[in-house]
C-alpha cells in the first residue's frame, strides 16, 4: 500500500492518542514526542520520547526512527520544525502551520482566497487599538495573534472604554481586533486531502461552546443543504490552496449573509470526534491515511451523532453513560481531573434520519 510503517507525532495529548489508536488499527506504529510526563498518547503508542522541543539529539533520534512526521497541535517551535524537516517529511506542511499559527496571517490568507472573515485589524499598542476601534467599531474581540486556544488570550470590548483593560490583559502580546460576527450558529467542517490531491469532507457539525470551550458537536447540523455544500466547497478551496496533506478543521459562523470563516486548525479537531461513531473511517484514521499515502475514506456519515465533551467533573457521568446502549465512550486516561480539563468525550449515536 505504502512504504510508511512508523509515524512520528509531535505532542502526546488526546489527539495524539486517538491518532495512534487509528494508526494501530491499520497495522502502523506511532512514536510520540512530548516534553510532559505521562502523556495520554504514550499509553497506546509503540514508542515515546520524553524530551523538550529544543533537544536536538532527541529530535534527531526521533526523526530517524520514523518514516513521516505529523503533529497534534499547531504551536510547535519553528526551530524544531527546521531541524525535523531536514530529516523526514512533515505533514501538514510548513505553510499550513505558518498561516494557522498567526490569526492575522490566517485572516489575510482566507480573504485572499475570497472567503469571508470577521472584519479585523492588527493591534500592537494603544494607538493601533484606538485606530482599529475607529475602523471596526464595537462590540469587538481583542485576541492574541498567537498561542490562543479554547477562548484563552481573548478579551471582549463592549465599547471603546474597555480598550485599556483589554490591552493590559493581553500583556503586550501582538494582537488582532475582530469585529463581533452576528452569527446564528457555529459549525465546523473536517476535511482531508491526500498527496495526490484527493479531497474528502465530513458533514458539517453544529458546535456549542461555553466558557470558550467546545461542549457539544452534533451532526447533521440544522442548516440548509446549500450551506452544507458551501462549507464543504470552502474547505476544499483552503486545502487545495495550501497543497495540504492530512486533516484540517475549519470553524465557521453561519450568518444571514452566508458562511464566515472563524479559524482553521491544521490537524484533527475536537469538533470532528463524532466521526469515530458516525463514519466508517473517522478523522483520525483519515489523517493517518492521508499522511501515509493510503486512499482516503469518502467521509460519508452512517449515523446521527452528538459528541459531548467530558470536562472536569463531567467524569462523574461516566458510570451512567457506560450503561447507555447508544453512547460510545472515549476516555483519555488522564490521571488527574481538573476543572476545564478535557478528560474524554461521549458519542451518542442514533440511526441516520436524513
Ligand atoms: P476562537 O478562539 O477564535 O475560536 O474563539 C472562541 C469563540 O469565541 C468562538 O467559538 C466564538 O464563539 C467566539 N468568537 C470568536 N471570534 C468571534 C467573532 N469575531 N465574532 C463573534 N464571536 C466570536
Amino acid at each position: 500500500m505504502s512504504d510508511i510503517r512508523t509515524i512520528g507525532i509531535l505532542g502526546g495529548g488526546q489527539l495524539g492518542r486517538m491518532l495512534a489508536l487509528a494508526a494501530a488499527r491499520l497495522g502502523l506504529r506511532c512514536h510520540i514526542f512530548e516534553p510532559g510526563a505521562t502523556p495520554p498518547a504514550g499509553d497506546v503508542a509503540h514508542a515515546l520520547t520524553t524530551a523538550d522541543y529544543d533537544d536536538e539529539t532527541a529530535l534527531r533520534a526521533f526523526a530517524q526512527s520514523v518514516d513521516v512526521i505529523t503533529y497534534e497541535f499547531e504551536n510547535i517551535p519553528t526551530s524544531t520544525l527546521d531541524q525535523l524537516e531536514q530529516l523526514r517529511p512533515i505533514h501538514p506542511n510548513r505553510e499550513a502551520l505558518r498561516i494557522s499559527q498567526d490569526r492575522l496571517t490566517e485572516k489575510a490568507f482566507l480573504q485572499d482566497l475570497g472567503l469571508s472573515t470577521a472584519p479585523y485589524a492588527a493591534v500592537d499598542e494603544a494607538a493601533s487599538l484606538a485606530a482599529a476601534i475607529a475602523d471596526i467599531g464595537t462590540p469587538a474581540i481583542l485576541k492574541t495573534r498567537r498561542f490562543g486556544y479554547d477562548g484563552k488570550g481573548q478579551m471582549r470590548l463592549a465599547s471603546a472604554d474597555d480598550a485599556a483593560a483589554a490591552l493590559a490583559a493581553l500583556a503586550g502580546a501582538p494582537a488582532i481586533l475582530e469585529g463581533l460576527v452576528d452569527f446564528n450558529a457555529e459549525i465546523s467542517v473536517i476535511a482531508a486531502r491526500s498527496p495526490t490531491g484527493e479531497v474528502a469532507c465530513y458533514d458539517p457539525g453544529v458546535n456549542h461552546h461555553s466558557d470558550g470551550i467546545l461542549r457539544t458537536t452534533s451532526v447533521p447540523a440544522p442548516i440548509p443543504a446549500m450551506l452544507r455544500t458551501d462549507a464543504v466547497l470552502l474547505a476544499s478551496r483552503i486545502l487545495n490552496a495550501l497543497d495540504y496533506v492530512g486533516v484540517l478543521g475549519v470553524e465557521l459562523f453561519v450568518t444571514d449573509a452566508g458562511l464566515v470563516v472563524n479559524e482553521i486548525a491544521p490537524r484533527v479537531h475536537n469538533s470532528g470526534h463524532w466521526t469515530q461513531n458516525g463514519c466508517a473511517v473517522d478523522q483520525f484514521e483519515q489523517h493517518i491515511r492521508a499522511i501515509a499515502g493510503w486512499p482516503l475514506g469518502d467521509g460519508s456519515r452512517h449515523s446521527d451523532v452528538t459528541m459531548q465533551n467530558l470536562i472536569g467533573d463531567d467524569m462523574d457521568q461516566v458510570p451512567a453513560l457506560a450503561r447507555q446502549a447508544d453512547s460510545a465512550l472515549h476516555l483519555y486516561g488522564k490521571a488527574e481531573t481538573r476543572p476545564g480539563r478535557k478528560m474524554g468525550h461521549v458519542n451518542i449515536v442514533k440511526p441516520r434520519a436524513t
